[in-house]
């Protein structure tokens, strides 16, 4: 076996054994890579309930008072760090427990609910922002997810406070993208009682102020020479714990500690082990599906930033006698500003209330969330920094930060080009299967019919039939009926990438991409839609006939669909084979001068 053909039956091990879960209901995502609209999980759009409003509202007023009086982002920037002040007063107004259960000291919010706090400190200061999401979205959801009620008991109540500090570390030298690369070992001890950790982790946030670390470190599968990654529960105190380096300077989100450290020979007992042992991996990437929500949420209050931002000077500034908000250039960016930051609430609030309502497996819509939300944001910010002109540029204007800090979205919690990659991989898989089960059958049709037959029937269902989109608004039916077509279309590229290119289509990341951004406009749209149709629906509930059109709804889903279509139509209308060989003969050049 080629050493790349052993890396890919590791790929496709290490895939089996994080997505098969056994038999579950279909999933959004899932459904349209199958031709379905699943609208159970969609519409109507998701409400708080009216008791848990109640407390939201009290804890936003709270946080809101807090944020206003305390929080400085330009003081946390300029001096590198999260004042201890600052960290307690979250602490106090519930921010660093908001989703652990009351009987720990948390709040017990839901994920929608906890995504409107965070949508507030996105909205005003992204270290803030990584710094609550280190700690509270991934640094103790390990602790939430998969800790016994003992485990529980003795870590939750101080890191619900803030009194202790939680941090998640996976990331390595040779473990960053490929994450299940990790390389930390852990060595059970003779008479079982602990584990001895040894390596290196690096790039974690709060690594040095925290006071309890989820380690990601690779054990032994008893009875066989193989290892598996394990998370563990580490403290500093424990001997052999060695910070490398506290703060790495930074570009952006300067007021997070991102730091280095080492174990050596550090003694973990056997009862810090976070779930199954060897499952380590699943562990890692369950808590990134929380982490990617609540990145949604933040970059869904920094772009509504944006558009404050922008608004305030398109209104005022003037040059050739006019306002800037007067020129048709400007208006274009503030409007896409506007349709994005809509879209990006929506989905973060479908995305959060998935995960509320236990649907089992939501990791392409958190996948799909925290990429379009990461670069809609980019997007943004970049147009209001043009917005300002020069005066972005300069440090008295939250602009030069915001570009600063937005950068490391893109590439942390999974890089948008991996998390593309994973989308479009994972979504096929479900159609890719029936495909295959058909293939094999045409090969060797003594195995028989019956499942062939199943699955040749689910993908002709899907290619014959339009879904329909069931909104109940009649002013959005036409939207409904394009969103529609366009997944039927969606279903038929897909089974035809499927069918023309099978097994190497999982190198093709090219097709992948399309295939993945097209699934994200789909679901970015229908959210979108559900939002709009809720607002319609509650106006006329409250009497209103003829509501008004929501103008960035509107541009949204016309501007979602023309991205589809393009989408869809560039499968077979690219330059790939061109992009490919110049990147080829580009690469081939290594190490001789480029000119
Ligand atoms: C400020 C900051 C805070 C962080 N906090 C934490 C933390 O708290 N805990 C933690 O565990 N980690 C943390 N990280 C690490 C972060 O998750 C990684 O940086 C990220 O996963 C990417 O890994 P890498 O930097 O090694 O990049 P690499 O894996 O070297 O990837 C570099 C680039 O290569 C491309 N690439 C890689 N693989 C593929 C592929 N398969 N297909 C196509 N393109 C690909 C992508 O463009 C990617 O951006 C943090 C990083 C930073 C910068």
């Amino acid at each position: 076996m080629t050493e790349t053909e052993t890396q890919r039956q590791k790929e496709i091990a290490q895939a089996e054994e994080l997505l098969f879960a056994g038999p579950q209901a279909l999933g959004f995502a899932k459904g349209l890579f199958q031709g379905h609209f699943v609208a159970d999980w969609v519409l109507p759009y998701p409400r708080i309930p009216a008791a848990q409003q109640t407390e939201l509202d009290k804890a936003l007023a709270e946080a809101r008072q807090f944020l206003d009086e305390h929080l400085d982002p330009v003081a946390i920037d300029r001096q590198a760090d999260i004042p201890r002040a600052v960290i307690n007063g979250l602490g106090r107004v519930g921010v660093l427990g908001m989703t652990a259960p009351v009987e720990f000291g948390g709040r017990g919010f839901t994920q929608m609910t906890n995504c409107k706090v965070l949508e507030e400190i996105g909205s005003r200061c992204a270290s803030t922002s990584v710094f609550v999401n280190a700690h509270h979205s991934i640094g103790i959801r390990a602790l939430l997810l998969f800790g016994t009620h003992e485990q529980k008991q003795k870590w939750l109540p101080k890191l619900v406070t803030g009194e202790q500090l939680g941090a998640f570390a996976l990331t390595e030298k040779e473990a960053g993208s490929d994450a299940a690369n990790v390389q930390m070992q852990a060595r059970p001890s003779e008479d079982g009682s602990h584990f001895i950790l040894n390596g290196e982790k690096r790039y974690i946030t709060n690594a040095a102020i925290a006071h309890v670390l989820t380690v990601m470190a690779r054990t032994p599968v008893p009875g066989s020479d193989k290892t598996a990654i394990t998370a563990f529960l580490v403290t500093p105190d424990m001997p052999g714990f060695t910070i490398l380096e506290a703060r790495m300077p930074k570009m952006g989100i300067r007021g997070t500690a991102t730091g280095r450290f080492a174990l050596r020979d550090v003694k973990v007992p056997k009862e810090n082990i976070l779930g199954p042992p060897g499952k380590g991996l699943k562990v890692a990437l369950t808590v990134l599906d929380f982490g990617r929500t609540t990145f949604g949420a933040c970059c869904t209050g920094a772009a509504k930033t944006c558009l404050r931002l922008a608004v305030e000077h398109a209104n005022t500034r003037k040059q050739f006698n006019k306002t800037l908000g007067e020129f048709h250039l400007v208006k274009k960016k503030i409007a896409r500003i506007a349709a994005d930051a809509y879209a990006m609430e929506a989905m973060t609030t479908i995305t959060a209330s998935l995960i509320d309502r236990g649907l089992e497996d939501y990791m392409i819509e958190t996948a799909m969330l925290k990429v379009f939300t990461t670069e809609r944001l980019w997007e943004a910010i970049n147009e209001a920094f043009q917005i300002y002109g020069g005066s972005a540029y300069f440090g008295d204007l939250p602009l030069e930060r915001m570009v600063r800090d937005a950068r490391i979205n893109q590439i942390g919690e999974g890089s948008n080009e991996v998390l593309t990659s994973f989308i479009a991989l994972v979504g096929m898989r479900g159609p890719g299967m029936e495909f295959k089960e058909i293939y094999d059958t045409m090969l060797k049709p003594s195995r028989g019919l019956g499942k062939a037959w199943t699955a040749g029937m689910h993908r002709l269902g899907a290619a014959v039939r339009i879904p329909d989109v069931p909104v109940r608004s009649a002013e959005l039916r036409s939207f409904a009926n394009q969103l529609g077509r366009l997944i039927w279309r969606f279903n038929i590229a897909v089974n035809r990438a499927l069918i023309a290119y099978r097994e190497p289509i999982l190198d093709m990341q090219l097709v992948q991409e399309r295939i993945a951004g097209a699934a994200m406009d789909l679901f970015a749209s229908t959210c979108v839609l559900s939002r709009w149709d809720a607002e319609l629906q509650f106006a006329r509930r409250n009497g209103d006939s003829a509501p008004q059109t929501n103008h960035a709804a509107g541009l949204f889903l016309r501007q979602s669909f023309r991205r589809i279509r393009r989408f869809l139509s560039d499968l077979s209308d690219n330059d790939d084979k061109a992009v490919l060989s110049t990147a080829n003969s580009v690469l081939g050049k290594a190490g001789a001068a480029i000119r």
